[in-house]
């Protein structure tokens, strides 16, 4: 749900009178519903049409426009000035638990992790847990996932911190769980609200297959692109400098969206990404060529062991 009224007095309270609003692509069908509601409390409004998947990458050019831009869905990795976060939360039945009860009673600890929509409940999902005789623990976050349990694509610092034994990963989908898996190296279970509800141990193994293929096939690479975005929160040019300064025929190369046509246009052999984390490993197979995560590239050069894979994070 976006509480809207949740933003009004603070637009008002400092002034605004233009209002840019940014939403993610899955609640960007709400933008004219959004628009309506501030036409209706005096505002002008400009609605952000580009494609939008995180806070990383707030539309400065629509706040140029603006006095305030709100951006919806998500909560900052940046810090700008004259942006507004609304978060959208979407609570799930605790009784969805149920299921993942007997499996998880097994481990002395399990760090509960959470996307941003259902992050505001880990505490609740915690006591439920505890109630059921399930030791759960929530993490402590980091600067680009402040709230307690949450995790990103990018950043699985609340895993980390919750030094649990085994991990209960609760959302949309197995990346984040994969990735909390990735982060500790420890037991994860995924369960999914709306999907069919059943707990699912899962495994980094396929996807590991997959990036030691791509690692041994980039070893024949002569040229690399090492990928730097100029996204606003995830440019990352100290590792893009780093990085290209391990290869002879290694080049930085800015760019804002990453496409097959994009790379294969530029003409390199493989990529290294710096950009968002999760273009090497969840969008490899848009793209013909290697793609490869700044630890990966280390391993292609032989600066890094097979053994000390680790997953790409942005840290603060
Ligand atoms: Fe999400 Fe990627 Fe942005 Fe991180 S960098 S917030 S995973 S889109």
């Amino acid at each position: 749900m976006i509480q809207l009224s949740e933003v009004i007095p603070e637009l008002k309270s400092r002034n605004a009178k233009r209002i840019a609003v940014q939403l993610p692509e899955g609640l960007k069908p709400q933008a004219a519903k959004i628009a309506k509601a501030l036409k209706n409390e005096g505002f002008d409004v400009l609605i952000s049409g580009d494609a939008c998947w995180g806070a990383c990458d707030l539309s400065l050019d629509a706040l140029a426009w603006a006095d305030v831009l709100v951006h919806v869905g998500h909560t900052p990795v940046t810090t700008e000035k004259n942006v507004i976060y609304l978060p959208f939360q979407q609570d799930i039945p605790l009784e969805i638990l149920e299921s993942a009860v007997p499996q998880l009673r097994q481990y002395t600890s399990v760090g509960i992790t959470t996307t941003i929509q259902h992050a505001h409940q880990t505490k609740a999902i915690c006591k439920w847990l505890k109630d059921h005789g399930v030791n759960a623990v929530i993490g402590t976050g980091s600067s680009r996932t402040p709230l307690e349990g949450q995790v990103l694509g990018c950043t699985y610092a609340s895993a980390k911190n919750a030094k649990a034994e085994a991990y209960l990963f609760i959302g949309t989908g197995i990346f984040h769980a994969i990735g909390v898996w990735l982060a500790t190296k420890k037991p994860t279970f995924a369960l999914d609200p709306f999907a069919d509800g059943i707990l699912q141990e899962v495994s980094a193994d396929r996807l590991l297959r997959k990036r030691f293929a791509q690692i041994e096939k980039a070893k024949s690479a002569k040229t690399f692109g090492i990928l730097l975005s100029s996204k606003s929160g995830q440019g990352r040019r100290e590792l893009a400098e780093r990085l290209a300064g391990l290869h002879e025929n290694a080049v930085i190369i800015l760019i804002r969206e990453i496409s097959e046509m994009q790379l294969r246009n530029l003409g390199f052999d493989a990529y290294v990404n710096t950009a968002c984390p999760r273009l090497a490993l969840d969008d490899q197979s848009r793209f013909p060529m290697p793609v490869l995560s700044p630890s990966e590239f280390e391993i292609v050069l032989g600066k890094r062991s097979w053994d000390d894979y680790i997953i790409d994070e942005i840290l603060p």
